[in-house]
């Protein structure tokens, strides 16, 4: 008797594992639309009927941000995530929260700023019930059946920001915002510690793609990154003719490296850029991913 029940308790257990391992589901859904906002990032991410907003451009990309929310009909956003308090990332959210009026968390790596179109957004977002949380390093929400974590979360300095990794199945996606090469160094950290096998990786490159590093170009920072996370499809949010010549050539030549020479993959279907390719959606099925752009 006891070594039925023994064997029972085993099958469970390992019927338990097997359902929570492969948490994806055939009716299970996912989906990244990059807006297309000019100089900024904003990215909607859809998991099974659940939505997080990662940043919402300048002002001026208010109104398109807005109305992708529109046209998808979502006036309730699971997770707000703000990747940092600069303009180009929060400047259009004002207007994208007169659709979303409901906000169940917002997320930023800080929660001050002076600047006067920030204290006009906080004041939209307290009116839609919310207000800014600084998240714990590591972490972890559920979104329907992807799993957004915290692997960045510094405000030291100008460019620090909320990053954040999403895994869905065995695919994942970095949502870098604008580090730069502390930021990168401690990602690199971060992600020693997850040594799970992806089939597939993508990066929003951090900064609009900006090379700033000043350690040289055999000691910069977004080499060991790439190393790390390899990615295999990488984003690029820029507007076209920006004042900061975005993306930079010695970024975008550490991604030629990686992608054309190492790994034989075609840049024209693993690198896409908003100035080029405008609104880039990305589909997965826990395994493969697709890409579609609007341009
Ligand atoms: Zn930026």
């Amino acid at each position: 008797m006891k070594k039925r029940i023994l064997a029972f308790i085993l099958l469970a257990s390992t019927l338990l594992c097997l359902c929570s391992c492969s948490n994806i589901n055939s009716n299970s859904k996912f989906s990244i639309h990059f807006i297309d906002v000019g100089q900024g990032d904003s990215a909607l991410v859809e998991c099974d009927g659940r939505y997080m907003l990662i940043d919402g451009g300048n002002e001026a990309a208010g109104e398109k941000v807005c109305n992708v929310l529109k046209e998808k009909e979502i006036r309730k956003l699971d997770i707000l995530a703000i990747s940092h308090l600069h303009e180009d990332h929060y400047g259009g959210l004002r207007n994208a929260l007169t659709y979303a009026s409901s906000i169940k968390l917002t997320i930023s790596n800080s929660k001050y700023s002076d600047n006067k179109s920030f204290l006009k957004f906080e004041r939209e977002l307290r009116r839609n019930g919310s207000k800014i949380t600084v998240p714990p390093l590591g972490k972890k929400y559920k979104l329907g059946s992807a799993m957004v974590e915290v692997v960045d979360v510094s405000a030291e300095k100008n460019n620090d920001s909320l990053v954040l990794l999403i895994t869905y199945g065995s695919t994942r996606f970095l949502f870098t915002g604008d580090i730069e090469r502390q930021g990168q160094l401690r990602v690199v950290n971060a992600l020693k510690k997850n040594d799970q096998d992806f089939t597939h990786s993508l990066i929003k490159m951090p900064h609009h793609g900006a090379y700033n590093d000043k350690h040289g170009f055999n000691n910069n920072a977004l080499q060991p990154l790439f190393w790390k996370y390899y990615p295999d499809y990488i984003v690029i949010s820029v507007g076209k003719g920006n004042q900061y010549d975005h993306p930079h050539q010695d970024a975008l030549d550490i991604v030629k490296n990686l992608i054309v020479d190492s790994r034989e993959l075609k840049w024209d279907n693993h690198v896409f850029r908003t100035d080029l390719n405008g609104d880039i959606t990305v589909k997965s099925n826990g395994k493969e991913l697709t890409v579609k752009t609007s341009k």
